[in-house]
């Protein structure tokens, strides 16, 4: 797999639809090996989504450029606050309040503060993790009131339906929440989109996809 191919590919798809807005990709490199991610690198790559927590302090220990930018998008357990809190630049899966202390406490006051996105079950998956849509406005104002954590927005993986006009529907309902949050709050970060749509999520205004298969190839 060429990983500049793919990520040239991935990127013009991207501006196809973008109209000219800037939209931060970030490659999803979740049980990938390091040379992928390291090739990706060298092709421009800087933002990685991770989903485990061990598995990126391992990555990170044997490769941590310092232009790159480590976001974890899987469940956060509060057991793992601590080593998030320490060592990602993003938090994209923050989903109920009993984190926002922990990760706080950790987060070294000499450090930019930690990036921090609420995800939102946007279709009330029951096997969902992500909080209710009408907890969005409460929780995101116990993150804006913690100097070491920087409120961004709001990051969604909507149900897989297969047709394109309903996925469409969820990612429209997720733009209409992150208007209503970006009254209340300063937040610029809409993260929704993954291989399968992120097309159709940058038509419904996301401004952050994540992509994993399609660019670094099969888990
Ligand atoms: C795995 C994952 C992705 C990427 O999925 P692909 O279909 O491989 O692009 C994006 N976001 C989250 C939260 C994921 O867990």
């Amino acid at each position: 797999m060429d990983l500049r191919q793919s990520l040239q590919d991935i990127r013009a798809r991207i501006a196809t639809v973008a109209h000219g807005r800037a939209i931060e990709l970030v490659g999803v490199s979740k049980k990938q090996p390091l040379e992928k991610m390291q090739a990706a690198h060298v092709a421009g790559l800087r933002v990685f989504g991770e989903n485990y927590v061990q598995e990126a302090l391992g990555k990170m220990a044997q490769w941590h450029p310092a232009d790159t930018e480590w976001h974890l998008i899987g469940p956060l357990q509060s057991n793992k606050c601590k080593e998030v809190a320490q060592h990602f630049d993003w938090l994209q899966s923050l989903d109920r309040a009993e984190l926002i202390p922990r990760l706080a406490r950790f987060r070294g006051a000499d450090r930019a503060p930690l990036n921090v996105l609420l995800q939102v079950n946007v279709d009330d998956e029951t096997s969902k993790s992500g909080c209710a849509p009408d907890a969005v406005l409460t929780l995101a104002g116990e993150v804006a009131r913690e100097p070491s954590l920087r409120l961004r927005g709001i990051m969604s993986i909507p149900a897989p339906w297969p047709e394109h006009r309903l996925r469409s529907a969820s990612f429209a309902r997720l733009k209409r929440l992150f208007d209503e949050l970006r009254e209340a709050f300063d937040v610029d970060t809409l993260s929704m989109g993954m291989s399968e749509d992120f097309e159709l999520a940058i038509a419904q205004g996301a401004t952050m996809v994540r992509v994993g298969s399609a660019l670094f190839g099969a888990r």
